[in-house]
């Protein structure tokens, strides 16, 4: 496989950072992920203004401008042979030399890495025809979850413990509420509504989301943006979630309740359809 590096293209084995970079020190780095469908990259500008602004929160610098960005996407999805996969895109602050609290001084280089993954049935999942199952757990993620950061530990303790329980995935609850997926935001459906929770910093702000939700308003689906309870998504005709990886995702069972008959509901299906469509059309 081709990496990118610092400007250069390289073998990944050829790809290498220097131990004091703070990504791998301090955990001081931001990322995205992008979807590759038929060779194109999926909702480029909305991923592109999350990581200006996951940037710009952690003050963080990169001159790369976006029509260079996405020139590296390209040169890697051509270089790579990617049709179906993933575009992964961190940007570190960088070697800050030895290892010290504080940010390095203004002008030292970030370390930006960006690589594929060829994913052959991206969008025609099996997962999706049949529904994710899912446990939930306490969030004990930091409380700037609408920074696009490195730091996945939890997330990645919360997944193997679904593993672990035979299950999929985790939802996170937080105040009695659920804030989100261990990586991607999470919706009920009654009737013809959709519940999901609003905007804050207790979420990330999902590129998925954003798209999903003016789709569904387009197809006259009521929606009401406020936190919901484990109960209450028990209780409900469906549940799904979104992500750039995971598109419209149903979901069939919660600890351990099955909803409704256990298979994916139509609005998910519908939802789904909708969004590949829509976000093959918008590819770049
Ligand atoms: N929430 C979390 C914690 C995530 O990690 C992700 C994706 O990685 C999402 C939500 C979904 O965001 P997006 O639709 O932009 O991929």
């Amino acid at each position: 496989r081709i990496v990118y590096l610092n400007g250069d293209y390289l073998p990944e084995e050829e790809a290498k950072i220097s131990v004091f970079d703070r990504g791998f020190v301090m955990g001081d780095a931001v990322y995205e992920v992008t979807s590759v469908l038929g060779g194109k990259v999926l909702e480029f500008e909305g991923h592109m203004a999350r990581l200006e602004r996951s940037m710009n929160e952690l003050e963080m610098h990169c001159d790369l401008t976006r029509d260079e960005w996405l020139a590296i996407h390209r040169e890697l999805i051509a270089r790579n042979g990617i049709d179906e996969g993933l575009v992964y895109l961190q940007v570190s602050r960088g070697n800050a030399g030895d290892r010290d609290f504080h940010y390095p001084p203004e002008g030292t280089p970030p370390t930006v890495v960006l690589y594929t993954q060829a994913k052959p049935n991206l969008a025609d999942d099996p997962k999706a025809k049949v529904g994710i199952k899912v446990i939930s757990l306490p969030d004990l993620r930091w409380h700037r979850r609408d920074i696009k950061t490195v730091q996945l530990l939890y997330p990645s303790m919360a997944k193997m413990a679904a593993e672990k329980a035979g299950k999929n995935d985790a939802w996170f609850v937080e105040g009695g509420y659920v804030t989100e997926g261990s990586s991607n935001n999470v919706y009920i459906v009654k009737g013809n509504k959709i519940v999901t929770r609003h905007l804050s910093e207790d979420i990330l702000h999902g590129i998925t989301r954003a798209s999903l939700l003016k789709y569904a308003a387009e197809a006259q689906m009521e929606i009401e943006e406020r936190p919901f309870t484990i109960e209450e998504a028990q209780g409900a005709d469906e549940a799904f979630f979104t992500s750039a990886s995971a598109f419209v995702m149903p979901v069939v069972e919660i600890d351990g309740v099955t909803l409704g008959a256990g298979s994916p509901g139509p609005v998910a299906a519908r939802l789904r359809e909708i969004y590949l469509d829509e976000s093959r059309k918008s590819a770049v």
